[in-house]
């Protein structure tokens, strides 16, 4: 049977309760090693090197600035800042604001 055991965190030096449930879920999983953070440094630690993972420093295709995406640029498909992307969007917005749908034209 599995008990609740407080660890300390070894980021933030916080105190923390490794759960039975969780420790159950460790033996199921294989893992033998104790969590070392807690949960809230866990989190921060996984979105750090998810937002590290993800961006992609190139150069955007209206100004030359650095861009930075999410996603792997494509050598076909131009990437834009964050400034030109909103430009782009906004004009875009605007656009469609003014001009209704299209309709069809039956007038001769
Ligand atoms: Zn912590
Ligand atoms: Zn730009």
């Amino acid at each position: 049977m599995f008990e609740d055991k407080t660890l300390t965190c070894k980021e933030c030096g916080q105190e923390f309760v490794f759960t039975a449930g969780e420790q159950e879920f460790y033996e199921a999983k294989g893992f033998v090693n104790e969590p070392q953070r807690c949960k809230a440094c866990r989190d921060a630690r996984k979105a750090a090197s998810r937002a590290n993972r993800e961006m992609f420093v190139t150069v955007c295709a209206s100004c030359g600035a650095e861009a930075k995406v999410p996603f792997k640029p494509r050598e076909d498909r131009p990437v834009y800042c964050s400034e030109c992307f909103a430009k782009m969007k906004e004009a875009e917005e605007a656009e469609n604001a003014e001009e209704p749908a299209q309709t069809e034209n039956t007038e001769e």
